[in-house]
């Protein structure tokens, strides 16, 4: 049996009298590109918010790793091998594009780095083992050639993939992307999924947030559907698309 990375029991939280995650428990199998699909304001965003600790649940219980994570901050679960990316990346926009993923925490290794009682020689070490693996994380998401250049002058189809670059430096073993493809132009959209891809062969697990129904039957299995808060479809992309209520929701036929 695969083992369960990330799970959800009775997950809730509201805002005000909306309830924005209503009783939702999922469980993403490590080595899955888990898809999940909702109608904007179905509560996509605020469940990974949940799952990375930017929120604390009402109610409910987060497990990674079999471990109860409910309530840990960011910091922590990211410590543990939970990144993500968010909706709308915000770069350091002054910085260049190489320095916005040499400034990404470093993740489960748990080494400080810029500690107040290292000595010069090793800062520099360190320094330049960071820059060497930036380089290499930003030769992999193809924006080598964009190393130099201010973070706020990149398309938003290349700061997508230096949220990415971001995130992999802290090699995470469960990604969250929260729509990846919005607003990206077909090529990089390319571009960014033949990355996941490659990292999902390597062993990496991924939870992606999409609108596009399309994107999710192509590159997801299984499905995840929410709408309302709550959690309306479970189940592989072949029987997703066989789902009468979700293809009448997210096709409109
Ligand atoms: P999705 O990502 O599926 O489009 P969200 O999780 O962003 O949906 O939002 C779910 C609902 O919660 C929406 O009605 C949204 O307006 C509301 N919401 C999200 N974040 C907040 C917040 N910080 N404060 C108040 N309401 C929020
Ligand atoms: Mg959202």
């Amino acid at each position: 049996m695969t083992e369960t990375l990330l799970e959800t029991a009775g997950l809730c939280r509201a805002f005000g009298p909306l309830k924005a995650v209503d009783d939702v428990s999922i469980a993403v199998k490590a080595g899955t590109i888990t898809g999940l699909i909702g109608p904007n304001g179905a509560g996509k965003s605020t469940l990974f918010n949940l799952l990375t600790g930017v929120l604390a649940p009402d109610a409910g219980k987060i497990r990674l790793k079999g471990e109860d994570v409910t309530g840990l901050p960011p910091d922590a679960l990211f410590t543990r091998g939970l990144g993500r990316t968010f909706q709308i990346p915000r770069p350091f926009a002054r910085m260049s594009v190489l320095e916005n993923v040499m400034m990404a925490p470093v993740g489960q290794t748990g080494e400080r780095v810029w500690g107040p009682f290292v000595g010069a020689g090793r800062v520099r070490a360190e320094e330049a083992r960071i820059r060497a693996r930036a380089l290499e994380v930003l030769d992999f998401v193809t924006l080598a050639p964009l190393a130099d250049h201010p973070a706020g002058k990149i398309s938003g189809g290349q700061r997508k993939l230096l949220e990415l670059a971001r995130v992999l430096m802290g090699d995470p073993e469960v990604i969250l992307l929260d729509e990846p493809a919005a607003g990206v132009n077909p090529s990089l959209t390319a571009t960014l999924i033949e990355k996941i891809e490659a990292l999902n062969r390597q062993g990496k697990t991924f939870v992606i947030i999409e609108h596009d129904m399309d994107f999710i039957m192509r590159h997801c299995d299984p499905v995840i559907a929410m709408a309302e808060g709550r959690l309306v479809f479970e189940g592989s992309a072949a029987e997703a698309q066989a789902n009468p209520v979700l293809l009448e929701a997210y096709l409109g036929t």
